[in-house]
């Protein structure tokens, strides 16, 4: 018994199912119950909800969701390794853990929930940052999810907070504060983890607004920061001259100079010069 439910300590399910940390799949496996439910809590309120989790692993932030009442936890999990742990855990909380045995970034999680929805994780750090800009980036707003709770490396976490004028400002920021309100909740060391990391981790809460802060295209405005930051120390003029022939006037007409750089330009500038290059 492990405290939060009846199933074994996560040390014994990693020893009974030969769970050896594979560093290609990303695996840093959180061991302590309390501090998996204390993460399940900072997502919020769970009783009414379902959990999307991506990488479950041996299950310690499956089980802290569902002890926590999550009416369903959807987990997707790419190492076949760990399905028979989910099952356990799936006997143990009848009904309430649908677990897949695929890669998140093909699985539609939407087949298997009902909104309101929220999406926690402790996400392997190779697809973490594109998972983040495709729930960032859909069409249509909102979303299918309320709120995301998710644990990032720290220097990741920091720049989806970032303000502008700071080295971790970038597309992350941009994107991250333009549809939700993003905030670190939580800073853990590496030997929360094992095996442990090399760098510290946080784990960063975004409340999905219910309309973006500006108007703007997801697609140009993804592009176009995207093109901005990756020569962030040029002149917008010079970084962004393959997006437009005419950069400089869309430039002018979104009131940014031609000679800023794109750490200097805050959100509502980005939106309005996508708008404008949309408009072309
Ligand atoms: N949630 C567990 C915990 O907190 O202890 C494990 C977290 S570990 C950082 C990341 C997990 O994501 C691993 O179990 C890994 O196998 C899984 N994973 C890696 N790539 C994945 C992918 N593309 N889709 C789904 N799961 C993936």
């Amino acid at each position: 018994m492990s405290g939060i439910d009846d199933l074994p300590p996560l040390r014994d399910v990693i020893a009974t199912h030969e769970l050896a940390a594979k560093k290609s799949l990303g695996q840093n496996f959180l061991l302590d119950l309390n501090l998996t439910a204390k993460i399940a809590r900072l997502a919020g309120d769970l009783s009414g909800a379902d959990v999307l989790e991506i990488g479950p692993g041996p299950g310690g932030l499956t089980r802290g969701l569902l002890a926590e009442g999550a009416r369903r936890v959807l987990a997707i999990e790419k190492d076949p390794r760990c399905m028979p742990v989910l099952a356990e855990i799936s006997a143990a909380y009848p009904d309430r853990l649908i677990a897949i045995n695929g890669d998140a970034l093909t699985v539609n999680p939407l087949t298997h929930l009902t909104p309101p929805i929220k999406i926690a994780a402790n996400l392997p750090y190779n697809v973490g940052t594109e998972l983040l800009v495709r729930w960032l980036t859909p069409p249509d707003w909102p979303p299918f999810w309320d709120s995301l709770t998710l644990m990032f490396q720290r220097e990741v976490a920091q720049r989806i907070v970032a303000t502008p004028g700071t080295k971790a400002y970038g597309r992350l920021a941009l994107l991250s504060q333009w549809r939700t309100d993003p905030k670190i909740v939580m800073e853990l060391p590496p030997e929360a983890f094992s095996p442990p990391p090399k760098v510290n981790s946080a784990v960063v809460h975004l409340t999905a607004l219910p309309a973006p802060r500006f108007a703007a295209n997801p697609g140009t405005l993804n592009m176009v920061v995207a093109a901005a930051f990756n020569q962030r120390r040029k002149m917008l003029r010079s970084a962004l001259k393959s997006v437009s022939p005419d950069i400089e006037d869309h430039l002018r007409s979104a009131g940014i100079k031609p000679t800023e750089r794109a750490e200097q330009v805050e959100l509502e500038a980005f939106c309005a010069l996508a708008r404008s290059l949309d408009q072309s």
